[in-house]
């Protein structure tokens, strides 16, 4: 299949966002940029729209999808029960990167939701995201636009990198704000249960949700045999094809510890990187969350360029949206980390 590239320059944005709406009514799949990163969107209506995500991205069939929504309206034919506390995080994370678990409502093709009689939805903030959901007239399930177990995609060379080919367009966008994928919190459990930290941070649920639960899986390996809440987290992801090894501990510990291994890629903070001698590349400030999160998959994709037997990736703070940002990157790792 060729895939369309759909671009958003002067002049085009408008035909753009016509012909992804006209491909989402005929069941096709499209790359979409939102603030978090690119989603492969199709209409979460149709099961053999749905079919071809899981198809395109090699998904296990086990790992439910988001529906993405643009207005509140939208939900009836989603849920059956918007409850007083989904009002409430609808009110203060919407529109933005914060998904809710809620009671699956009958239009929703199981599919969607890999068996499970829950939903995951999201109001996504990005306007191109929203001009699209609104074109098309539909609540649109979609997964980070990535091969599976790759490194979520932040910018439409990264989608084109892995689906080009695979799906039917892509729009060509800007690189994505927030750089990692959407805070998931389950409604469903009492008390709610918090099963992937993202954009919005655990500082910012805790005041609307007080009672607010951490599933262990958040920042530690689940058991192969354990049920998990969110499927998605009991498999290997974001992981570049070199060995990668998470290493915790101040910057003069790090550095010390890098420049005595050879062969090997550094992925530290900025200000570590003039003193380190081995191959490197920066992550951001780290004292600033937000600009780590934004580069973390962009940085990962590059990690396998370079060749080396091992990548030792400086951890992050686990404050703010660094908690999201450690998630992902002990999951890249396969969950090994030497703490110095
Ligand atoms: P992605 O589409 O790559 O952003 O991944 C979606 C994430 O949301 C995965 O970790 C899923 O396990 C989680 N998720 C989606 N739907 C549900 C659901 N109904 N219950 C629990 N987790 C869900
Ligand atoms: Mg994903």
């Amino acid at each position: 299949m060729k895939t369309e590239r759909l671009s958003l320059s002067q002049g085009f944005s408008e035909s753009s966002i016509k012909r992804s709406a006209e491909i989402l009514n005929n069941d096709g799949i499209v790359a979409i940029p939102t603030e978090t990163v690119y989603g492969l969107a199709a209409s979460a209506y149709s099961q053999s729209a749905v079919e071809k995500i899981f198809l395109a991205k090699g998904r296990p069939q086990d790992n439910p999808l988001i529906v993405h929504i643009s207005r509140l309206d939208m939900l009836e034919d989603i849920t059956s029960d918007f409850s007083d506390i989904a009002k409430r995080c609808a009110d203060a994370f919407w529109p933005g990167p914060f998904t809710m678990v809620l009671k699956r409502g009958e239009r929703i093709p199981k599919s969607v939701s890999a068996g499970l009689d829950t939903v995951a939805v999201r109001m996504p903030s990005d306007n191109i995201a929203r001009q699209v959901i609104e074109a098309s007239g539909l609540p649109l399930a979609a997964p980070s636009a990535n091969i599976s177990g790759a490194p979520s995609p932040t910018s439409a060379a990264h989608v084109l990198n892995d689906l080009d080919g695979k799906i039917d367009a892509v729009i060509m966008g800007n690189d994505c704000g927030v750089g990692v994928e959407s805070t998931v919190v389950s409604l469903c459990t009492n008390p709610p249960r918090l099963l992937r930290p993202g954009g919005v941070t655990v500082e910012q649920l805790k005041e609307v949700i007080p009672n607010l639960v951490i599933d262990p899986a958040v920042l530690a390996q689940p058991k192969s045999d354990e049920k998990v809440a969110s499927p998605g987290m009991k498999y290997k992801h974001y992981a570049p094809k070199t060995e990668t090894v998470l290493v915790s501990g101040d910057s003069e510990a790090y550095i010390s510890f890098i420049n005595t291994k050879s062969d090997s890629l550094a992925i530290c903070f900025d200000d570590e990187y003039e003193s380190i001698k081995t191959q490197k590349i920066a992550y951001g400030d780290k004292n600033n969350e937000e600009t780590f999160a934004k580069n973390l998959f962009s940085v990962l994709r590059k990690a396998d360029d370079y060749n080396v037997k091992t990548v030792y990736i400086h951890s992050p703070s686990k404050q703010g949206v660094g908690l999201a940002v450690y998630n992902r990157l002990i999951r890249a790792a396969s969950f090994k980390e030497i703490i110095l």
